[in-house]
């Protein structure tokens, strides 16, 4: 094989390029890892005539030169952005890694959270169907997780939810509910149709199928004569559209305080069409969602009046149907920050 200039020359001008653009480790890989561009031109000297050899010989070894000061230079860097670097760890996400600060230093190659981008599918088709939207807190009080729902003090459903208490008595929200309320009267009088997104917490043991944090969106629709077959129409026409299926649905009765009557929303699986797979649990069917009329009590509770109007309401999890759709067997991936599970998707 012939030994050209041009190439040592072409090499010489990636390196430039790369040692502006990519981060030690980046820059590590690319040119000194295993197959790294430069690992491949040593190794070539092999190859190369024997009159040539002592001229690409120096070339090459004063190219590796240059790329170990530059990896030398680059860990320096780091070492120093680490050691300054003071975290508060009570500081939104964004304080704590200022992008410009961070450019210098890092290659930044970031992207949306899987989850993210459901809720963001979701939020688009309910605002398709004319939903308002509005967030969730993250941090709550007894009267929207439990009074408002229809749940008094020493309430024995209140133990349905393994909620979280701060020491001042907050509540981490064990459900997005804690904002139907709040949207009741912020988006009242009737007709009212809003999706409520959020992020839940419940003190229990994780396994593949649960979770100690999850997303949930609430829907609440109220207006006059709204009856049990609107619920269904609703919920099936944005379920067919996320999991673009036709499906079967049917309702079978369940229990929460602030719901009357209340159901378990089942839908035919869309994987194997009622036949029997692993995500349907060979049932042909799977248990989507909680759901059901909005409680008279609740409808009081917010200033509308319940002989007037009437209204249905739904929670999900977005982890569950996430799952569903893109085919996750465990939920604690979503939250484990694997680069290498987060990267399929
Ligand atoms: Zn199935």
């Amino acid at each position: 094989m012939e030994y050209s200039i041009k190439e040592i020359e072409e090499l010489v001008k990636t390196i430039e390029e790369d040692k502006k653009e990519l981060d030690y480790e980046s820059f590590r890989k690319k040119h000194t890892g295993n197959n790294g561009i430069l690992t491949q031109y040593l190794k070539k000297i092999i190859d190369i005539p024997n009159d040539q050899k002592a001229v690409y010989g120096k070339e090459i070894n004063s190219v590796k030169e240059d790329v170990l000061n530059i990896l030398e230079e680059k860990k320096k860097l780091e070492n120093t952005y680490y050691s300054s670097k003071k975290i508060d760890p009570t500081a939104p996400f964004d304080i704590n890694s200022n992008k410009d600060e961070l450019q210098k230093f890092f290659t930044l190659e970031g992207s949306k959270h899987p989850l993210t981008k459901e809720v963001e599918i979701l939020v688009d088709i309910f605002s398709s169907m004319g939903f308002d939207v509005l967030e969730s807190r993250q941090i709550d009080d007894d009267y929207h997780m439990f009074q408002s729902l229809n749940f008094p003090k020493g309430h024995p459903a209140r133990d349905m939810y393994d909620t979280f208490w701060t020491e001042d008595g907050l509540i981490l929200p064990a459900h997005t509910s804690t904002m139907q309320n709040r949207a009741l009267k912020s988006f009242g009088p009737p007709p009212i149709a809003v999706v409520l997104p959020g992020r839940c917490f419940r003190n229990e043991a994780t396994d593949a199928g649960h979770e100690h944090t999850f997303h949930q969106i609430e829907g609440v629709y109220v207006d006059k004569n709204i009856s049990l077959g609107n619920m269904i129409a609703t919920i099936k026409t944005y379920l067919e559209k996320y999991l673009n299926a036709e499906l079967e649905v049917r309702i079978q009765p369940a229990y929460f305080p602030f719901t009357e009557p209340d159901c378990e929303f089942v839908i035919s699986c869309p994987f194997c069409n009622k036949a029997g797979c692993s995500t349907c649990g060979h049932s042909g069917w799977i248990e989507i969602m909680g759901c059901g009329m909005i409680h008279p009590n609740v409808l009081k509770e917010a200033d509308i009046d319940p002989d007037i109007y009437t209204g249905f309401a739904w929670g999900f999890g977005v982890d569950r149907l996430t799952m569903i759709k893109l085919g996750i067997n465990d939920i604690r991936y979503l939250r484990s920050g694997n680069l290498n599970f987060l990267r399929q998707f």
